[in-house]
């Protein structure tokens, strides 16, 4: 393969890895890791493929759960393997809490294993390709991997193939996956967040919130779904980004279904740009105002060719 593909893949590969971690995974679940030790300055003890291309939390699952995820992390091999104190090897601290019989059994194995483990000092670990066996790169295992890493994610044709502007798409496929920076989100990251929705000052800030239940949108929704000769019933409880969308679909005639897509789209950003107004400019548009730029948006797409979007004004 050529270099420059290689380091795309592999800079793809990493990415994905960022998102796995950030959705509470662990590295090196996706991608590439270090699974040859050389000096053990690389490698993760616990997480690494370390072990004859294995990595020790799938040899020893019972023990690695008496570890702190920092450690998991973090702890190299080289650092693992040093003794500290009176000549104990330091991953042994790294296990707290009372060891089961399943636990004592792995550790004993892995004691007796690691004491005949040699680093070599000098050569740095190697990368090790996690998806073969021999540890090489190859394309068709990157695809396989790439399958294997996709989450079903229910609602995107809907997303990808309704006609709206590519930066609206994007934030619908991030506001479904609830990811936009909406003030949970915030506070999960230890960020600064207002206490409760910009819209109606009731209720948690969370996309479904802002874009389904807040009683704002659903004045929105009702308005906006009129004036397109849409039908609009509400459905009671915690409702989803996807789950309103499926049902505002599913409501509606067969022929109208692409062009309440694009409707949809053009709702849910005109909120979240309220919102943004709202935080970011102190500035509050009453339910006219949003309504109207709603209708200009509309207007807007359908010149620029939403066709789907433009029919179900012809009726
Ligand atoms: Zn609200």
């Amino acid at each position: 393969m050529h270099a420059s593909c290689s380091q795309t893949l592999a800079m793809f590969f990493a990415m994905r890895e960022d998102q796995a971690e950030e959705a509470g995974g662990t590295r090196g679940g996706i991608c590439m890791q270090y699974g040859v030790p050389g000096n053990g300055d690389r490698a993760l003890f616990w997480t690494d493929n370390w072990v004859d291309g294995k990595p020790i939390c799938d040899l020893a699952p019972t023990l690695v759960t008496l570890v702190a995820p920092i450690r998991k992390k973090t702890r190299t091999v080289s650092q693992a393997l040093a003794l500290v104190g009176n000549g104990t090897p330091r991953w042994v601290r790294d296990i707290t809490g009372g060891l089961s019989v399943g636990a004592v059994i792995e550790y004993l194995h892995f004691w007796e294993w690691l004491r005949h483990t040699q680093l070599t000092p000098g050569v740095e670990d190697m990368v090790r390709w996690r998806w073969t066996s021999s540890g090489q790169f190859t394309v068709q295992s990157a695809y396989q991997a790439l399958q294997l890493g996709r989450t079903a994610f229910h609602g995107a044709d809907r997303i990808w193939k309704a006609w709206a502007p590519l930066r609206i798409k994007l934030f619908f496929w991030l506001a479904s996956k609830g990811r936009i920076w909406t003030a949970d989100r915030r506070r999960r990251r230890g960020l600064d967040a207002h206490d409760t929705c910009l819209m109606c000052d009731q209720a948690n800030e969370t996309p479904s919130h802002l874009l389904v239940s807040c009683p704002l949108a659903k004045e929105v929704w009702w308005q906006i779904l009129s004036w397109a000769h849409c039908t609009c019933t509400f459905l009671a409880g915690e409702v989803s980004i996807q789950d309103w969308w499926e049902h505002i679909i599913a409501i509606q005639a067969p022929g109208r279904r692409k062009g309440v897509c694009s409707l949809f789209m053009a709702v849910g950003w005109h909120l979240w740009k309220e919102r943004n107004a709202r935080l970011f400019e102190r500035s509050a548009a009453v339910v006219s105002v949003i309504i109207a730029r709603i209708k200009q948006e509309v207007d807007l797409w359908v010149a620029a060719g939403a066709r789907k979007l433009g029919s179900l004004f012809c009726e």
